[in-house]
């Protein structure tokens, strides 16, 4: 089976040949494989595609992501401020949107040629074998970046119709943007809601704030026919039935929920993919120790099919390749259908 296959496969929740081997290799490290700081990659739409490229190259995996490169005037996104540190990852400075009549000021943003220039790299060089999964922020997410991310959560108490107001002009921007990665060559895309994590709000929360929005704009990709990732950061044991109410083909789960629990609650309506500890097993950890808790995550989640191996979050930029590896390697050896059926 081609590494393409097998993901669909495994987002179909059916058992590919091999389990796939997905883990999160996002802009956070892949450009150190090139000898690049970070702000190089976000600020270059070629040294980006080269870096996830090179992800491939080194460890093998099945699939790759990428979002938008960078627009023309990336120190600007949606009148937001952003700050690009010589070696880590993007920070947004003030919020635009303070009050209701400035939700009106955010343009609906213009997709740009050099925006696509990444995922039609990605496409054109490895698309034919490999996974290419296309990244957007979630409706929530941005809301969190445009109004602030303090400000966004008394909001949810204090002027409930204007968050509201504010999120349905970030579906239209998450929804914009996807729908520009799907048509340059995305397989799938997998919408990030960070901010929506049951350490952050509550599931009460989640099911008004978040999940209608995180559905909708599924449902828009999905009717193009791509498939479809929704991933949430550390803790969403309590929401994880509804995030599967989003109708996402994957959850993409973190660290913190137990992948059993996970599998025996959700695995017959969802594809799971997760959740190795990115920061306290795989940058931390020898490769021993994580190729036994690879083995261990495909032996609770891997039976039956309907699921990729991966970290629960982005893998650190400066996590050893053997790593890395470790998580292929053990992948390759337990993760064969004939052992998990
Ligand atoms: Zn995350």
């Amino acid at each position: 089976m081609l590494p393409v296959d097998r993901v669909f496969c495994s987002l179909s929740k059916e058992m590919p040949d091999m389990t796939p081997c997905m883990p999160i290799l996002d802009t956070y490290h892949t450009p150190r494989l090139l000898g690049l700081k970070l702000r190089e990659a976000y600020l270059d739409s070629q040294k980006m595609a080269k870096a996830q490229l090179q992800a491939y190259y080194r460890y093998q995996v099945d699939g790759l992501e990428v979002g938008l490169g960078p627009s023309e005037t990336p120190e600007n996104m949606l009148g937001c401020r952003v700050i690009y540190p010589q070696d880590d990852v993007p920070i947004y400075g003030e919020p635009p949107i303070k009050e209701l009549e400035d939700i009106d000021k955010i343009p609906l943003p213009e997709v740009l040629n050099k925006q696509l220039i990444p995922i039609e790299i990605l496409s054109k060089e490895v698309g034919d074998k490999l996974f290419i999964a296309g990244v957007v922020s979630a409706p929530f997410e941005y809301a969190c970046i445009l109004h602030g991310f303090s400000q966004t959560l008394r909001d949810l108490r204090l002027r409930p119709g204007f968050v509201n107001g504010i999120l349905e002009r970030t579906t239209e921007i998450s929804r914009i943007y996807g729908e520009a990665l799907i048509r340059s060559g995305a397989h799938g895309i997998k919408i990030k809601d960070s901010v929506a994590a049951s350490t952050i709000i509550s599931p009460k929360d989640y099911r008004t704030f978040a999940q209608p929005y995180e559905k909708e704009i599924l449902g828009r990709f999905k009717k193009m026919g791509a498939k479809t990732i929704l991933h949430i950061c550390t803790d969403s044991t309590p929401i994880l039935k509804n995030m599967t109410e989003t109708g996402a083909d994957a959850l993409e789960i973190d660290y913190i929920v137990d992948l059993k629990f996970a599998k025996a609650l959700i695995g017959s309506i969802v594809c799971i993919k997760g959740n190795l500890a990115p920061v306290q097993l795989v940058l931390q950890r020898r490769p021993p120790e994580i190729f036994r808790a690879t083995r261990d995550a495909i032996l609770s989640a891997g039976v039956g099919g309907g699921y990729i191996v991966s970290t629960g979050d982005s893998i650190p930029r400066d996590t050893p390749s053997e790593n890395v590896l470790a998580i292929v390697k053990a992948t390759r050896k337990f993760g064969g259908a004939s052992s998990l059926t």
